[in-house]
């Protein structure tokens, strides 16, 4: 049956056997766990990243932004978690899952270039072989 209502818990590891209602939060693996809310049973983890999910919590209780939709489910679940509150979100079409997947994709692969580009290239450099052109060149000019 599906669920309006949900509790927290803070956790250090999840536990093997998860409880349903409730929603687990590890803040030392950056991670939440459930079952899924409809009553299927699923496990849904929540990794807690800027490219992920985020958590608030208020003192009371815990919500998760954006929504959890448990496209790999068979039932497909899309619910938000807020204030204890499981809203109950559309279910999405294939089309555009696989629409919000190429989109998610999309901006992981930015964030992941962030970083990377933001590394000077010197610093890289220093592990690198300099490239052949360079010796041979090197060589002539030296006269080696
Ligand atoms: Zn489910």
């Amino acid at each position: 049956m599906s669920q309006t209502a949900y509790s927290h818990k803070f956790v250090k590891a999840f536990p093997d056997k998860l409880g349903q209602g409730v929603l687990y939060v590890s803040v030392e693996f950056g991670t939440a766990a459930h079952l899924c809310f409809c009553g299927c049973g699923g496990e849904v983890y929540t990794r807690f990243s800027p490219r992920d999910w985020s958590m608030r919590f208020d003192g009371e209780t815990v919500s998760l932004r954006p929504s959890i939709g448990n496209w790999s489910f068979p039932c497909q679940s899309h619910y938000v978690l807020s204030g204890g509150h499981v809203e109950w979100a559309d279910r999405w079409s294939t089309e555009r899952i696989e629409r919000g997947r190429a989109l998610d994709r999309k901006r992981k692969d930015r964030h992941y270039k962030g970083p990377e580009q933001a590394t000077p290239d010197r610093e890289n450099a220093i592990d690198l072989a300099p490239p052949p052109g360079l010796i041979r060149l090197w060589r002539r000019l030296s006269g080696s």
